[in-house]
């Protein structure tokens, strides 16, 4: 068969435009298409206007926290319009970076939806016409999750609008307890909302270490940000003063907006998986193995459209790897995988989570013996600025191996500081090596190789 590209990729978000600007650059004739806005989800409605509106909101704490070091802070007001156009402003010069990055790699791209129509065929929509790929990349993303059936879910905003928003809510509720809830609770309780969450189990950000969820959700308490556990929506109302999310425990609790954030599902929807014979997991995700390969041999999958790990550095990683692997042997590049363990995380609350490894109640679940080093303390700028901001920290040690087996850090710069510890980790560095390290003073960093006595050692019993 005559194919008219080497790759087509589907979707041109975080793994997509990574794997086509390689594969260009490795000589392949590459072809990708995009629905939407070049960037993909990270770029324009994920990670970075997220990061955007939190160092937003932070600004208030800093407004507050001023004082006690010797400043006079005048009156101080904040415009969501102006925030939301400085944000569209940014994200519209990063989507044109990214079209220019895949032009000057020599990608073609298309700017239409693009669905499957054979096992080798791509049709691009707006075009209504079919290109004949030799291999074919799907980088379709993932998309807000909602609960159908609740009745007035159409009232509702997901994080695909909430960026958008033509008003600032002064009061606003949140359902779910994971990233993205949690991030948002904290990014409009700072912009001065009034903001409640609510979860529909005991403690939010399940599968995170219990350190930083309690201490979350502490933290959060004192901010003022309402937590209503053990409950859901039952109904959402629309009424002249705004909308009233009923919950199943009877609460009755009024809002200027409600943001679902209740999980994101592989975007397959029409995607033609079928006509070409592409196999789903039984999560509804692309099933693909170890090389991001599905069940064709010339058909990949990466990024959220896979639900391994819904991350962008994870998605550009495996984007890269499937590039390599399929055309970088004239360049001596062996084929490779991505190694999908120790992968750092934040979570940007204010405070910030930062975590990699595994966590308490895995670590013992997995090993006989771990050994639990942990501190707790107020943050340097809290002494003056009265606030009462604390950093937790903690190490779990594998005492056979002295192996750090997870990190986990609440409070401030704890992302910039989880990003430097993995790499150790990574590394399969020992406590002795942290130990070893000397410390940075007068940093909150320092704690992570001062910390000399062991808090609690858990044996499994046998
Ligand atoms: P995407 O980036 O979603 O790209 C998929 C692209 O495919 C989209 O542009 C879509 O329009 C396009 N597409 C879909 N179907 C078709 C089709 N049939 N034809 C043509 N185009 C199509 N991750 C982090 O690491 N850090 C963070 O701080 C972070 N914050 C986030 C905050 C929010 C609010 C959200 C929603 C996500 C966040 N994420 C974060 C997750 C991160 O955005 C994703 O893991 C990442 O974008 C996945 O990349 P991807 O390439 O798989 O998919
Ligand atoms: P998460 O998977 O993090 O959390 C989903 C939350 O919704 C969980 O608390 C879950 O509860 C709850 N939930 C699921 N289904 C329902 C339901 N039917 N009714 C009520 N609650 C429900 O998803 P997010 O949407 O917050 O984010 C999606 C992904 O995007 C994240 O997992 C992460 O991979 C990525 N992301 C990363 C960020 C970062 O790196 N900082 C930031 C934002 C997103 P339960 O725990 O009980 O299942």
């Amino acid at each position: 068969m005559e194919f008219d590209v080497d790759l087509f990729v589907i979707g041109g978000g975080s793994g997509g435009v990574r794997a086509a600007r390689i594969a260009a650059g490795h000589g392949a004739r590459v072809m990708l298409a995009e629905e939407f806005r070049m960037g993909g989800t990270c770029v324009i409605r994920g990670c970075v206007p997220k990061k955007l509106y939190v160092l937003a909101g932070r600004f208030a704490r800093d407004f507050r926290e001023a004082r006690g070091f010797g400043w006079q802070v005048g009156e101080t007001s904040h415009d969501w319009n102006a925030l939301v156009s400085a944000k569209e402003a940014e994200i519209t010069r990063l989507e044109g970076l990214y079209a220019k990055g895949q032009a000057s790699a020599g990608v073609t791209v298309v700017k239409s939806r693009a669905v499957l129509e054979g096992p080798h065929e791509v049709r691009i929509v707006n075009e209504n016409r079919v290109v004949h790929a030799r291999n074919i990349l799907l980088a379709t993303g993932g998309r807000p999750n909602l609960d159908h059936g609740l009745p007035g879910i159409e009232h509702v905003v997901t994080s695909d609008e909430v960026f958008d928003l033509k008003e600032f809510p002064r009061r606003i509720l949140i359902a779910g307890g994971g990233y993205i809830a949690l991030e948002f609770a904290g990014i409009f309780r700072d912009l001065g909302a009034e903001v409640a969450v609510i979860y529909r189990g005991e403690k939010p950000l399940r599968g995170f270490d219990v350190d930083l969820r309690d201490g979350l959700i502490d933290a959060y308490s004192k901010a003022g940000i309402r937590f209503l556990f053990k409950d859901t929506f039952i109904r959402i109302e629309k009424t002249a003063e705004g909308l009233i999310g009923h919950t199943r425990a009877g609460e009755k609790l009024a809002a200027d907006q409600i943001l679902f954030a209740i999980g994101r599902a592989p975007n397959v929807e029409g995607l033609g998986l079928e006509k070409a014979g592409v196999a789903l997991g039984k999560d509804g995700a692309i099933a693909v193995d170890s090389a991001s390969r599905t069940n064709l041999s010339h058909i990949f999958a990466v990024g959220d459209v896979t639900n391994r790990v819904n991350l962008t550095p994870v998605a550009i990683r495996e984007g890269h790897a499937v590039a390599d692997s399929l055309f970088g042997g004239p360049k001596g590049i062996q084929p490779w995988q991505v190694d999908h363990s120790n992968i750092p995380t934040a979570v940007f609350t204010t405070p910030e989570l930062g975590t990699v490894g595994l966590t308490e109640a895995d670590a013992r679940a997995a090993f006989p013996v771990v050994d639990l080093y942990k501190t707790s303390f107020r943050a340097m700028k809290a002494t003056l600025s009265g606030a009462d901001d604390r950093v937790m920290m903690k190490l779990l040690v594998n005492p056979e191996t002295d192996r750090i087996l997870g990190c986990h850090i609440l409070g401030e710069g704890a992302a910039e500081m989880i990003q430097l510890v993995g790499i150790a980790v990574k590394m399969g560095a020992t406590k002795r090596d942290f130990d070893s390290t000397m410390a940075l003073h007068p940093s909150a960093a320092e704690e992570l190789v001062t910390m000399r006595t062991r808090t609690a050692r858990f044996e499994r019993a046998s």
